[in-house]
């Protein structure tokens, strides 16, 4: 069967949907809850396509073409509606991408991985990443501190003593060692999701819950390199949420499902993906607006570290 993409013939190979036609022929239609091999349902609506002689809007995941379509992946309209999608689901996305302590940093710390580190009892680790970054001198001598300003950890009590953890570490006799790979430092004009600013509850949850030495809410998402929500955001411009943000999950609630699977519940976008692709595993919690999705405890064991690379956000994810 033949259809056009984006004016381009192609051939369409038997059992094929438009997404996987248009990928196998290079042409990219990005998509939230369509992984690859997968089970899958369509819902996120960011693999729209327009197909041009009837005028309807597709979801590309789940449609099979039929003979002599004519496929646009790319024109305004269809751009639109993908931006709308991407922006509902930002809109019930209460998470940071990246801490902010790191992101105001003047010297370019990274304050939350040395943190993450000194809260594993790892000062060597912790030290090799201020030695990276602020080289021979300890640069908080000279400087205000905007770390500490914007500490989210400061609107539930009292913002992190990131200066004085650094000059402890700092003054540490340690091993010498190399920092671990670092994630990547992002520019400006990559998307930042935010996680907007705690309630009483949320705050009272965060208090009774963060134990850790520094007291940090570690709160850089772990999943942040290989979310596609936060990529695609990037490539449609998308700045904040024009929906504001609604979500009624617990913010900054982490779930060990095994040793090395994590789970975040604000993070996830309800795509379906871990449900369909665990057996026993994962599942969906009440319907409509309120519906969550959940692993209860008996059914951790059926949940397995692939699914952090399925999931499209960083709701699941390998714990560091
Ligand atoms: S809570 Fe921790 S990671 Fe979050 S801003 Fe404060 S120091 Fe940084
Ligand atoms: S899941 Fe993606 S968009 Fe959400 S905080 Fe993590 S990196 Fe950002
Ligand atoms: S946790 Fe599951 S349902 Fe939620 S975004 Fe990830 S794969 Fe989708």
């Amino acid at each position: 069967m033949k259809i056009t993409i984006d004016n381009k013939e192609i051939i369409v190979l038997e059992g094929e949907t438009i997404l996987e036609a248009a990928r196998r022929n290079g042409i990219e239609i990005p998509s939230m809850c369509y992984a690859e091999g997968k089970r899958h349902r369509a819902g996120c609506m960011v693999c729209t396509v327009k197909e041009r002689k009837s005028g309807r809007m597709l979801t590309s995941c789940s449609t099979k073409p039929t003979e002599g379509m004519e496929i646009d992946t790319s024109s305004e309209e269809v751009i639109r509606q993908r931006t709308m999608a991407l922006e509902l689901l930002l809109s019930d996305h209460r998470a940071d991408c990246e801490a902010p302590c790191t992101m105001v940093c003047t010297h370019k710390l990274d304050v939350e991985q040395m943190l993450a580190a000194y809260d594993a009892g790892d000062y060597a680790q912790a030290q090799a990443i201020i030695r990276r970054d602020f080289g021979d001198k300890i640069a908080c001598d000279d400087c205000k501190a905007p770390c500490e300003k914007a500490c989210r950890r400061g609107t539930v009590d009292k913002a992190v003593a990131i200066r004085d953890i650094i000059r402890e570490v700092a003054a540490m006799k340690v091993e010498m060692v190399e920092p671990a790979a670092s994630i990547a430092k992002l520019g400006k004009e990559i998307f930042f999701s935010r996680v907007g600013i705690f309630n009483q509850k949320e705050k009272d949850y965060l208090r009774q819950t963060t134990t850790t030495p520094s007291r940090c809410l570690h709160c850089a998402c772990e999943g942040r390199e290989a979310c596609r929500l936060r990529r695609y955001s990037t490539d449609y411009g998308i700045k904040r949420s024009r929906y504001g943000l609604s979500s009624k999950l617990p913010v900054k609630l982490r779930i060990d499902v095994s040793e090395r699977l994590g789970f975040e519940p604000a993070k996830c976008i309800r795509c379906g993906l871990c449900v369909y692709n665990t057996e026993n595993g994962f599942t969906f919690l009440r319907r409509g607006f309120d519906m969550q999705v959940i692993i209860p405890e008996q059914n951790m064991a059926n949940a397995y570290d692939e699914l952090a690379e399925i999931c499209p956000t960083g709701a699941l994810f390998i714990k560091k």
